[in-house]
């Protein structure tokens, strides 16, 4: 059986016209469409989706309406009035999320009522979604864009192992902009309910890590997040443009015609293209100022050149999108009377919208190309332009444009400085033929490899491999425990004859607290320890980094197994001599100095922090410095580390808030397997601790050991309790 994808956008790919006869019904193809084309050879591939009528009419009874559209356009509707088309769409979604996503709060105008059309909207596209599953350990669901950022979520609570993946064909604005957006948190975890998060850009991609890391408090990692259900992964996938059939479409009948078209407005005048939708964030207005600039410190051009605006009329329900064809008409108006000459004027408005074949021909005769958008997710736009000239023009592309991000060698404005616009299109027209074509053809050779095809298949094939069971074992997040599951724990914990049970101390017992001195054990942490190792069916050890001058002052009273700096020495139950694990000929501390004395440079350099010296290590503890401050010292710090101990029998381990130096060898898993092995008496084993040291005695044991660590994180401990008032809590449950 075909693997099956559905594919949930706002809009369905179907155009449906009424008309006095009844309805009539097209394919409309978009980018998705064609991105997926090649895919659907392989996939059985269902759409979902708004189909852009609010009402049948009595055409035809909603049931034969989704019959119609299963069986000839593999495709579910999802009906929604207009009351709720007009909150949901042009509501929340296009007059707050478009704004803010694009970084123009002035535009964003937010009911709360709106809102709670989004949501409904949401539900309802989860359900729909939901319905079409037939195989949830197989079936992928890709969703996209900003319409539906709640819909990966909805999901994921009521069917937990689905395959989902969530594409942002919009930008994704810095925190302080998203800050602003109602609800904010919501639409975040909304989007975390994917498997995989595609973004068009590094810079999004980036914006978005550091929004859920400080708005919703996630640890991330640079291109994921682990949650206690499942791990999304981020990735930047730049939308492509389809450039055979751009090729293909130069040679049609349509182009042909449109070539006429394009000389009746030009007449033998050069043509400065711009092409967009009508909308705010393409810059149109400043587009316009900057080519008066141009004509103003240029007049002779005004006969020699035209400034063709194709301007596509969008979202015209909305006030801000009707305001703006009059202020482009308005200043088109003015700089025509100001050059006109003979019925020439120097720029033309287009307020229509072309089929792809027309506008070819537009792409093809221009020799300048003016695409200037104060923001833009991508701009295919441009990519078309490069795929249509592929060694000739000259393209004029916005920084703020996501695919500057790929065409480096177009001529990049700052849409905001009209005079830069002015001077970029002076420069076109000096740059030398060569050069022009060099430019040319290292975009056109960008824009051919990372096509419309690419992306949607590089997507597809990253969906299927980070939603598989084999990247969540690898990564495995912890699961907290729950009350159920620790009384089954307890219980079969005293059921044993003997049970060993194996604590860290730092971060398990107490709290990380901002001095290393100020974690003395208090009086209820010492009765849990004396209760649990006064129990006959128990032995307790701590196995602890801390030196042995802290463990011989701190458990001496204790009848434990008491383990010092990582495994380097033991002490056991009811002696009091220590036990070195390593002979004097593995101890080599000829690294001691140097790394010390580069210790203390960090030291210097970031207040707050200092060194511990043990025996076997040294570490550097940044705990009372700032967070910031100390995570970027310490990234440094272990990348000169690992320089200098290159070849030394040293190794560079980071914990939480410490990045400690210690002797090649030692480590707690060692250790503790060793008092397993030399006790050989123990049906249980229970191990609690919480940061990358006690992973090695997670590892160290089979399935069957309970390893429990504390806060949720990456491990090989199946299970997490949150914090060090709940270690407490549960060890209290033994005795
Ligand atoms: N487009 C079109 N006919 C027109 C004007 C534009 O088919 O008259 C198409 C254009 O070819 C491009 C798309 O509309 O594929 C615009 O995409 P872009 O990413 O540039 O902007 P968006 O409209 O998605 O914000």
């Amino acid at each position: 059986m075909q693997k099956k994808i559905i594919v949930a956008a706002n809009r369905l790919p179907i155009e449906i016209i009424k008309t006095d006869e009844g309805l009539h019904f097209k394919k409309s193809p978009g980018g998705l469409v064609t991105a997926l084309s090649s895919i659907s050879k392989e996939f059985d591939l269902q759409w979902v989706g708004w189909p852009g009528i609010s009402d049948l009419d009595d055409f035809m009874t909603e049931a034969d309406f989704k019959d119609k559209l299963k069986n000839e356009f593999q495709s579910t509707p999802i009906l929604l009035s207009k009351s709720l088309v007009n909150r949901y769409y042009f509501g929340f979604s296009n007059t707050v999320l478009w704004p803010l996503l694009h970084y123009l709060p002035n535009h964003c105008e937010f009911e709360e009522k709106d809102y709670l059309a989004y949501k409904k909207v949401n539900e309802l596209f989860a359900e729909t979604i939901i319905e079409q599953i037939t195989d949830p350990e197989n079936d992928l669901i890709w969703i996209h864009d900003y319409q539906l950022m709640l819909v990966p979520n909805i999901i994921r609570e009521k069917i937990p192992n689905a395959k989902i993946g969530f594409f942002l064909h919009t930008p994704f604005c810095s925190i302080e902009i998203f800050k602003i957006i109602p609800h904010r948190e919501e639409l975040l975890n909304g989007l975390l309910g994917a498997n995989l998060i595609g973004f068009h850009t590094y810079e999004y991609l980036r914006q978005f890590r550091d929004t859920i890391k400080h708005l919703l408090g996630k640890e991330c990692d640079v291109d994921k997040v682990h949650l206690g259900t499942h791990s999304v992964k981020f990735g930047v996938y730049p939308v492509g443009v389809d450039v055979k059939q751009i090729t293909d479409s130069l040679n049609s009948e349509a182009a042909k015609n449109s070539v006429k078209q394009v000389n009746r407005i030009t007449k033998g005048r050069k043509l400065i293209l711009g092409v967009d939708r009508l909308d705010y964030t393409k810059g149109i207005s400043k587009r316009i100022k900057g080519y008066e600039k141009f004509l103003d410190k240029n007049p002779r051009f005004a006969s020699q050149f035209v400034f063709v605006q194709i301007a596509v009329p969008s979202r015209v329900k909305i006030q801000s999108y009707k305001n703006l064809r009059d202020e482009i008409e308005e200043l088109a108006f003015e700089i025509n009377e100001k050059y006109e000459d003979e019925n020439n004027p120097p720029i033309h408005l287009l307020f229509k919208s072309f089929d792809f074949e027309e506008l070819s021909a537009f792409y093809k005769q221009a020799e300048i190309m003016l695409v200037t958008p104060v923001r833009d997710g991508m701009n295919l736009v441009a990519k078309e332009y490069v795929a249509v000239q592929k060694d000739k023009g000259v393209l004029i592309l916005s920084e703020f444009a996501g695919s500057a991000g790929e065409l480096g060698e177009a001529l990049l404005v700052n849409p905001f400085n009209t005079d830069e616009i002015a001077n970029a299109l002076e420069k076109a027209l000096n740059i030398f033929t060569w050069e022009k074509s060099r430019r040319m053809r290292s975009m056109y050779q960008k824009v051919s490899l990372n096509d419309i095809h690419y992306w949607g298949e590089s997507f597809i094939s990253d969906l299927t491999d980070f939603s598989s069971k084999e990247f969540h074992i690898a990564e495995s997040t912890t699961i907290l425990i729950n009350k159920a599951q620790i009384d089954e724990l307890v219980k079969q914990v005293k059921e044993s004859n003997k049970t060993l049970i194996v604590l860290d101390y730092d971060g398990t017992l107490v709290e990380l607290a901002s001095s290393i001195e100020s974690v003395k054990p208090d009086n209820e942490l010492l009765d849990i320890l004396n209760n649990l190792s006064n129990h006959p069916n128990y032995d307790l050890a701590i196995a602890t980094g801390r030196s042995q001058e802290n463990c011989d002052e701190w458990f001496n009273s204790l009848n434990i197994i008491t383990s010092c700096e990582h495994g380097l020495k033991i002490k056991w139950k009811g002696e009091t001599e220590w036990y070195q694990m390593l002979d004097n000929s593995e101890i080599d501390l000829s690294w001691h100095e140097p790394i010390k004395e580069l210790l203390n440079k960090f030291c210097r350099r970031t207040p707050g922090s200092l060194i511990e010296e043990k025996e076997s290590s040294l570490a550097w503890h940044y705990r009372q410095s700032d967070k910031e401050l100390g995570k970027i010292q310490a990234k440094e710090l272990v990348s000169n580390l690992s320089e200098m101990l290159a070849n030394k029998t040293a190794e560079v381990l980071q914990g939480k808030k410490v990045v400690e130096v210690r002797i090649q060898g030692l480590n707690k898993g060692n250790l503790i397997k060793r008092i397993n092995q030399l006790e050989k008496k123990y049906d249980s084993i229970l191990i609690i601790g919480d940061d990358i040291t006690d992973e090695d005695m997670f590892n160290s044991f089979p399935e069957t050991a309970f390893k429990i660590r504390v806060s949720q994180g990456i491990s090989k401990a199946k299970y997490h309790l949150n914090k060090v008032s709940d270690v407490r809590w549960f060890l209290t449950k033994l005795i």
